[in-house]
């Protein structure tokens, strides 16, 4: 007889958002939203985490697709990568996002994921993802962080006891499009920015958003300021496909002539939340993209880092990368 069963769970799926409020309101801490599950099933299959009550959103119409809105688009949560990758609209104004949704994990987990899961995923620490009791999971030590820990992965920046890195790939485009995020409670709608969704471990080391029990992430909006920018996507991982980024740099660049007039390079897989290089924007905009001024803003780009025993090779990747992504950005991203 099979005796090691994933523990039961009561298996909800609305197909309406006010239904799935409902459900996460009065579920709270108990209620698991799941997008695709290409997080979630790996946390309840290894039984490192344990729910009551799944609420599957992927039955909800209105939370998929992309739409123009505002002179921007707004991207429904419960929309696939896949289909984020190849949409029309976000091909053609943002190829950035496009080209980052394109480079998540395989074309299989791009199918089912959806965008929203990208950005609500929780870190791949591999301490914490094998169940240990850390800081980021309640306890009070953190294993990567230690002379013999395997860090390699870990932050170059704002780490506060957990060195845990954000692992998606479309959070940092997200963020250099300057995007904000829509999210639906039972007490109404709030729209907050990129950089405060995100929220690193001095602000809370649970978890990697602002998102408390009863919230649904119900859309993403990127307004027209960056449509059609030069963009520049790189992502630098052990393998090609199916593989979290070591570092990646996610460039927008707004030229009159050579000139920058303005610029956002956000580095991935750097800090726990998407990270802004804004001393190396300063080192460019006002200028033109000549040699000089390239090597500044690369110099500039690991500005307060702090290295790890295993991951000081994210020092100079990163500092090629921003000499890349600025002499790279073009009309389409990579
Ligand atoms: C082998 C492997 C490789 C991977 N490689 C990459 C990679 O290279 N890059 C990368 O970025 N990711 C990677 N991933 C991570 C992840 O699986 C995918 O990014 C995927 O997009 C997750 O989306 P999902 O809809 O399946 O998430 P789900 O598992 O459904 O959800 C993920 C989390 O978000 C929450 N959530 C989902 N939707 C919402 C919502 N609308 N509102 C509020 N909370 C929500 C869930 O409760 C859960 O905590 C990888 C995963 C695997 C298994
Ligand atoms: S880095 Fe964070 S998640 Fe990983 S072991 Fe340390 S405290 Fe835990």
């Amino acid at each position: 007889m099979l005796r090691d069963m994933m523990p039961r769970f009561d298996l909800y799926q609305p197909d309406s958002l006010e239904g799935a409020l409902d459900l996460a309101g009065r579920l709270g801490e108990n209620g698991w939203l799941v997008g695709g599950g290409q997080d979630s099933w790996d946390w309840l299959k290894n039984r490192t985490r344990h729910t009551g009550a799944v609420i599957d959103l992927s039955g909800i119409a209105a939370l998929k697709g992309v739409r123009e809105a505002n002179g921007g688009i707004e991207i429904g949560a419960l929309t696939t990568l896949t289909e984020v990758e190849n949409d029309p609209l976000v091909r053609e104004r943002y190829a950035l996002l496009a080209a980052a949704a394109g480079r998540v994990a395989s074309p299989q987990i791009r199918n089912a994921g959806t965008l929203g899961g990208n950005l609500c995923q929780d870190t791949r620490c591999w301490y914490y993802r094998g169940g240990v009791d850390c800081y980021r999971a309640g306890g009070n030590t953190c294993y990567a962080d230690t002379p013999e820990g395997q860090n390699r992965e870990h932050a170059i920046f704002g780490a506060s006891r957990c060195v845990a890195v954000t692992p998606s790939d479309t959070a940092n485009a997200l963020a250099a499009l300057d995007a904000s995020m829509v999210i639906h409670s039972r007490s109404g709608e709030r729209v907050v920015s990129a950089p405060e969704f995100f929220v690193g471990p001095d602000v809370n080391i649970r978890r990697m958003n602002v998102l408390e029990p009863g919230d649904i992430l119900t859309a993403v909006r990127i307004p027209g300021t960056w449509a059609r920018a030069h963009f520049y996507f790189e992502k630098v991982a052990d393998r090609a496909a199916w593989d979290f980024a070591l570092l990646s740099i996610s460039a927008a660049l707004r030229l009159e002539g050579e000139t920058v007039r303005d610029a956002r390079l956000v580095c991935g897989a750097a800090a726990c939340v998407p990270y802004r290089l804004t001393a190396s924007e300063r080192a460019l905009v006002g200028s033109a993209r000549s040699d000089e001024v390239i090597a500044k803003a690369a110099g500039q780009a690991a500005d307060g880092a702090t290295t790890l025993q295993f991951n000081q090779f994210k020092i100079p990747l990163l500092q090629n990368l921003v000499r890349r992504a600025i002499k790279g950005a073009g009309g389409s991203a990579t």
